[in-house]
């Protein structure tokens, strides 16, 4: 397909309360991925109140935060529970970074607080640790190439999977999840949650590729080879946090 007809569209969801540690550096990197590739995309940020027309998105991104906007994302992420699991059903992509990841599932439960109802996209549900994770992760994902994965960890939810969905991958370094069952991140159909902030894309530029590609695939039907770019500088970055001794 000629790629001066390939449009993506973008659903930001909530970046004025979900927006910790830069994650706004994903949406940054889809964006110019695209458009080195003649790709357009056309990014709506979603605030509450805001409707969501599914028919319209093929990517949807929601950030990380700490707990008390995530009390007023989780309320208004249930008025379009149902419309956010058809999208899931309609292979819209879903990237959600920390406390947008655990609201993607079924519930967080804070430190004595009451319990955020998600949206269940993810069989995952999040209860509050003792302890904060803080600090760099390295994981192995055996879905994409290199099946590696770099980025920076800050929570104190712990995350734990249901048999409806896989993890994303498995910790090398760090703790993901939990810090128990070296799982890190989840994934079901196309909703990948990561506890990776960094940003997280631009430490994994092969992953945002593979984002760009499940996108154009749901909105065109077909698959879509992307043309190469110079990711010479990314996959030094990529590869010197891998090797880092941390
Ligand atoms: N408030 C959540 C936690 O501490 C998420 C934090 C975040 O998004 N970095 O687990």
């Amino acid at each position: 397909m000629d790629n001066k007809k390939l449009k993506l569209h973008i659903a930001h969801l909530y970046p004025k309360l979900l927006n910790i540690y830069g994650d706004w550096g994903n949406i940054l990197t889809i964006k110019k991925r695209c458009a080195w590739r003649n790709i357009e995309t056309v990014i709506d940020s979603i605030d509450l109140n805001d409707n969501i027309d599914i028919k319209k998105y093929d990517i949807y991104f929601i950030g990380g935060g700490q707990d008390k906007q995530q009390i007023t994302v989780s309320a208004e992420l249930q008025k379009h529970k149902l419309n956010l699991l058809k999208a899931r059903d309609n292979n819209a992509v879903f990237l959600a970074i920390c406390g947008g990841y655990q609201l993607l599932g079924h519930y967080y439960l804070p430190h004595n607080g009451k319990k955020l109802p998600g949206i269940s996209l993810l069989d995952v549900y999040t209860t509050a640790g003792d302890k904060r994770f803080i600090g760099n992760v390295t994981a192995k994902c055996d879905f994409i190439s290199p099946e590696s994965l770099a980025g920076f960890e800050n929570h104190s939810g712990l995350s734990y999977l249901g048999e409806n969905t896989s993890a994303l991958a498995t910790v090398s370094v760090g703790n993901g999840n939990n810090g128990k069952d070296k799982t890190e991140g989840a994934r079901f159909m196309n909703v990948f949650g990561t506890y990776l902030h960094g940003s997280f894309l631009p430490k994994n530029v092969h992953f945002a590729d593979y984002l760009i590609s499940l996108a154009l695939e749901k909105r065109y039907g077909e698959k879509i080879e992307l043309a190469k770019l110079d990711d010479t500088i990314e996959c030094r970055n990529h590869f010197q946090l891998l090797n880092k001794k941390y």
